[in-house]
């Protein structure tokens, strides 16, 4: 009908906006229509109103920053790509979670189960008192979040920032590695990498790997946040390792 012609119209102005605009370009492969479509939604139902250049590109996702709603202001876009090729290692980290299970072998399916992993895992994290970006929206393989800054500029990493006081900043991760456990979840890939300094405040991102405690490998997983988190701040001065750590969060 009519609507949804209006509707076909409007989606392929957008599909051709984003495909000229110079911040995409720097994607390897352009967008998949799916991942457009997802796009487009987040527009029409407000959580972003314009694009703005990628933050970073890793493995699995690029970050790029866009304006979101009046409330939110800026905010970061996570989007990953479906055809990831190690889809096969993201499964392991799906195993033994009661929110995901059954997943098989779909390459989609297991890229999409990750994004709400990673908002749920926000989530769950916000609730357990540890600082993380607040997630805003999830639509098929992106996801909408808080931006980390500091005064508009992206918020460096705990490795790229200078640490005035790394005693203290060693008990605040500590202690929210201890919230995180408390909660039940593992991070799995902790280390100065995916700590923000944030406004003089740190905060843990990239939680879309985080097991549950149901995880078979979750003891072995904290076991390595532990060590990565010791060794980075032993480089800072400090006499902290990493079994200690982890005893400590296991036993308080
Ligand atoms: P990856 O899986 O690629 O490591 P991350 O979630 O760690 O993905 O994000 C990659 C980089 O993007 C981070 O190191 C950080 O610089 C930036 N980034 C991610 N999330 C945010 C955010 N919410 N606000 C600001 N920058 C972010
Ligand atoms: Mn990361």
């Amino acid at each position: 009908d009519r609507i949804a012609r209006k509707r076909d119209r409007e989606f392929s102005q957008f599909r051709e906006r984003v495909k000229d605009s110079d911040q995409f370009k720097v994607e390897q492969s352009v967008f998949d229509d799916a991942t457009l479509a997802a796009l487009y939604k987040l527009v029409q139902d407000g959580y972003v109103q314009a694009f703005g250049g990628p933050i970073s590109s890793g493995k699995e996702a690029t970050v790029y920053s866009a304006l979101g709603d009046e409330e939110n202001g800026e905010v970061a876009v996570k989007i990953y790509r479906i055809n990831a090729s190690n889809f096969r290692d993201m499964r392991e980290y799906l195993v033994g979670d009661p929110r995901f299970e059954e997943l098989g072998g779909d390459k989609k399916r297991v890229v999409l189960a990750w994004v709400r992993k990673e908002f749920a895992n926000l989530k769950r994290a916000i609730k357990a008192g540890v600082r993380v970006p607040e997630p805003l929206a999830v639509q098929r393989n992106v996801l909408v979040m808080e931006f980390m800054g500091n005064d508009g500029r992206r918020a460096p990493t705990l490795a790229d920032a200078r640490l005035e006081n790394p005693e203290t900043a060693y008990e605040v991760v500590k202690e929210y590695m201890r919230r995180l456990f408390d909660s039940g979840l593992v991070h799995g890939d902790l280390s100065e990498y995916n700590i923000l300094v944030s406004n003089g405040e740190l905060c843990i991102i990239d939680v879309g790997q985080a097991v549950t405690y149901h995880h078979p490998n979750s003891g072995e997983f904290l076991t390595r946040d532990c060590a990565n988190i010791a060794s980075f701040f032993q480089r800072e001065g400090l006499d902290v390792h990493g079994d200690e750590l982890e005893n400590w969060i296991r036993e308080n």
